[in-house]
């Protein structure tokens, strides 16, 4: 057990932050850090026993592999391999959208420990945009492996407040810089070339990098889930980003049949009182991912905040409303429909999360 500590930092004021942050690291310890998606637990990547401390602290089965964060494209070699045949399309990726929110799964570099990929002969990469995991790294020198800071498959932390009730007591450290920009995770993507085409993105996990936006550079195909196979991405799951509160996606508003006695919460996407799904039922509580103007990118920042809000409520379960699914729309019904709660999969979820 560890009395968990929360260094603040921000743009201008992060120098303690930095320190507290490297020492712990480079001692082999794991620390909490903001990025620009979720906030991350975070450890050395090429230390195994520091990457151990990260799955032990999550509750996370060794079969899930994390993503490695590098300071510059220039770290790629250290960590990866990069085949001559897709060179071209990592180097137009990492230009459009590095340092950023995008994932690039590439063949593993012998200096990553199996640990860090779950024996996989591919790693996930990407180089981070917030300026304090920046600042960590310049000083730090070396690859962090950070997958989010929540206990395996609960909701992901995007605020130091959540990182705090799902990991205080089993980190040393968490640096607080506010709430995540983005709000989702990482868009992850496998990029397969093909002689004289651009080549295929395959998506593993959708996110802030929209479809849109990746299909300037390639062909998008989504990865293929297979129940009952390891996953390539845990994130992947079918039950993941879950909220202890069974919450369900109702599709369509005539589905909804709710139990007498019971009170329900809505997660509705502009909460507005002409909305046909606040409109559907006196629902206990209403909390809305964009308020009034319906906005994706404002839903995306506060999705999992909202879940969070309405977990602590004391509902006996969460309707949630869905999302146009075009942009980013597409990563927010991902999240939706995993946390989504189904017979089978929520019990099997409930022992996760015990
Ligand atoms: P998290 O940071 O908790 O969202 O987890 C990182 C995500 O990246 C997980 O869903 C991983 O499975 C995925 N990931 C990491 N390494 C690989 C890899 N080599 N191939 C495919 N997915 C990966
Ligand atoms: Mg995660």
């Amino acid at each position: 057990m560890y009395e968990t500590r929360i260094v603040h930092a921000t743009d201008d004021d992060m120098k303690d932050a930095v320190r507290e942050a490297c020492a712990l690291l480079r001692e082999g310890e794991i620390v909490a850090l903001p990025t620009e998606t979720v906030y991350g637990l975070a450890a050395d990547a090429l230390n195994p026993a520091a990457v151990a401390k990260v799955f032990a602290a999550k509750d996370r089965p060794s079969f899930d592999p994390l993503i490695v964060h590098i300071a510059s494209r220039g770290d790629l070699k250290n960590v990866a391999i990069v085949p001559q045949d897709i060179a071209d399309s990592v180097s137009k990726l990492t230009a459009a959208f590095w340092p950023g929110p995008l994932t690039l799964i590439l063949p593993k570099h012998p200096d990553v420990p199996d640990l860090v990929t779950s024996g996989l002969s591919t790693v996930a990469v990407r180089q981070s945009a917030h300026p304090v995991l920046r600042a960590i790294h310049k000083e730090l020198g070396r690859p962090i492996a950070a997958p989010s800071a929540n206990r395996f498959g609960r909701i992901s932390p995007t605020s130091a407040t959540a990182v705090m009730k799902e990991l205080g007591g089993r980190i040393p450290l968490i640096v607080d810089a506010g709430a995540c920009a983005e709000g989702l995770e990482s868009t992850i993507i496998a990029i397969e070339a093909r002689p004289n085409k651009k080549p295929v993105f395959r998506l593993h996990r959708a996110g802030p990098i929209t479809k849109e936006q990746l299909q300037e550079f390639g062909k998008v195909e989504k990865v293929k889930e297979k129940t009952g196979d390891l996953p390539h991405a845990p994130g992947q799951l079918p039950s993941h980003y879950a909220p202890l509160t069974p919450l369900m996606l109702l599709e369509r508003p005539a589905d909804f049949k709710p139990e007498p006695g019971k009170k329900y919460g809505l997660l509705s996407y502009r909460g507005e009182d002409d909305s046909p799904y606040v409109r559907l039922h006196a629902w206990a509580r209403v909390e809305s991912l964009s308020p009034g103007s319906g906005k994706l990118a404002e839903a995306a920042i506060r999705l999992f905040f909202v879940m969070r809000l309405l977990d602590e409520a004391g509902l006996d379960a969460i309707i949630a409303e869905p999302v146009s699914e075009t942009g980013l729309g597409v990563a927010i019904m991902d999240r939706l429909r995993r946390a989504s709660t189904s017979g089978a999969t929520h019990e099997k979820r409930m022992g996760h999360a015990s």
